[in-house]
């Protein structure tokens, strides 16, 4: 009896310790609520490590602002202008991700394509209303092809040639962000933590004696559509056009544009990658949106994913065999449907089609 009394104070010790082992804040990046968790560190070194983070955030989100001035904002204003821009090492870094990252989608990831988010309505604080943009305008802009290769850097100076050519990071920012976040936390001897940027998330280690959590949010309602257990060091991003969007006459219009259009893409809802890079499943979690249900198995070979889902409109599920052996979904009711890409990764042919936060 005083050996089970002994291991019941034991054990309510350990889930009290457990708990107050979790240290949670919540910061502000990019016009998003980052909410981070340690696990196991004193409050001094979370308290240290946010206060950098903070000043970190805040100094990303006014240089990579898309549309006010700052390093991007004054580089596209060189671009429109046709003129070489001085730039430092840094944007020399986001540069050549950004450019790998267009290559690596053939394109469905084009972060050069800023007027066309602009004239979308995108480029505002505002929810974006009204009309379409005339058509022949988008055309226009289409045909004039921004790319990033219209961009050339030496030593320290970008070279622009098209000035159709506006830059917008707004696809992969948030995961070079919180790549940079996890990093500064480690060198902080912080090692787990969980980093939540609306849903997009990168981990560090584990939650404890288990892995740390992540829940994949159902796109037409609040509910979850699936969870899974991270291992350390992983990463999951999620596209989708149910946050910020622009509605005009009862439809819906995303703010992912399909760089061959113009147009807002419409058949994806969210699609989510589970990857070690934050940047990269950043970057493609748009680039698949993009790619659609024709495409995206062809999208995610080209850019090195496995793990890989996306919902539909119609609330259908497409995800590749690995993603599908790890989550659990909320709905499991499935139908496996055979793709035909005969360049799929591995065994795509199970890919299913069905219907279907951190911690
Ligand atoms: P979220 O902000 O919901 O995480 P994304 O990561 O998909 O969504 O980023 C969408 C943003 O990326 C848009 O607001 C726009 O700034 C930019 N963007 C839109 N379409 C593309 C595209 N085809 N390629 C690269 N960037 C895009
Ligand atoms: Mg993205």
């Amino acid at each position: 009896m005083r050996v089970f009394v002994a291991l019941l104070l034991l054990s309510t010790f350990l889930s009290s310790c457990a708990r107050q082992a979790d240290h949670k804040y919540t910061l502000y990046v990019f016009g998003t609520l980052v909410e981070l968790t340690l696990y196991g560190v004193s409050k001094e070194t979370g308290d240290q490590a946010v206060a950098l983070l903070t000043q970190g955030f805040q100094q990303r989100h006014k240089d990579w602002h898309a549309w006010e001035s700052g390093k991007l904002g004054d580089l596209n204003t060189a671009i429109a202008n046709g003129v070489p821009h001085k730039i430092d090492k840094d944007m020399v870094a986001l540069l050549d991700q950004a450019r790998e990252f267009e290559r690596m989608s053939r394109g469905l990831f084009n972060p050069a394509i800023g007027k066309l988010v602009a004239q979308w309505g995108f480029h505002s604080s505002d929810k974006p209303g009204g009309p379409p943009p005339d058509k022949s305008r988008i055309a226009e802009l289409v045909k004039a092809r921004p790319s990033m290769e219209d961009l050339t850097v030496k030593r320290g100076l970008a070279i622009p040639r098209n000035k159709a050519v506006q830059l917008d990071f707004g696809g992969f920012a948030k995961g070079v962000a919180l790549d940079w976040a996890a990093q500064l936390l480690q060198r902080h001897g912080i090692k787990n933590a969980v980093l939540n940027a609306g849903g997009d998330l990168n981990t560090i280690g584990r939650h404890g004696s288990r892995a740390w959590r992540a829940g994949i949010r159902h796109p037409s309602h609040w509910g979850v559509i699936a969870t899974v257990d991270l291992q350390p060091g992983e990463v999951i991003y999620t596209s989708g056009n149910y946050f910020r969007f622009k509605q005009h006459e009862g439809k819906r219009y995303s703010h992912i544009i399909d760089p061959r259009t113009g147009w807002p893409v419409d058949h994806i809802v969210s699609a989510s990658v589970i990857h070690k890079n934050g940047a990269l499943a950043d970057a493609a979690a748009t680039a698949l949106s993009v790619a659609g249900p024709k495409a995206w198995v062809e999208t995610a070979r080209n850019m090195g994913l496995d793990q890989v889902l996306l919902v539909d409109k119609n609330g259908g599920l497409y995800m590749t065999p690995k993603m599908q052996q790890r989550l659990t979904l909320s709905e499991p009711k499935s139908k496996t449907i055979a793709i035909k890409d005969p360049f799929a990764l591995g065994s795509l042919k199970n890919a299913i089609k069905a219907h279907g936060a951190a911690y």
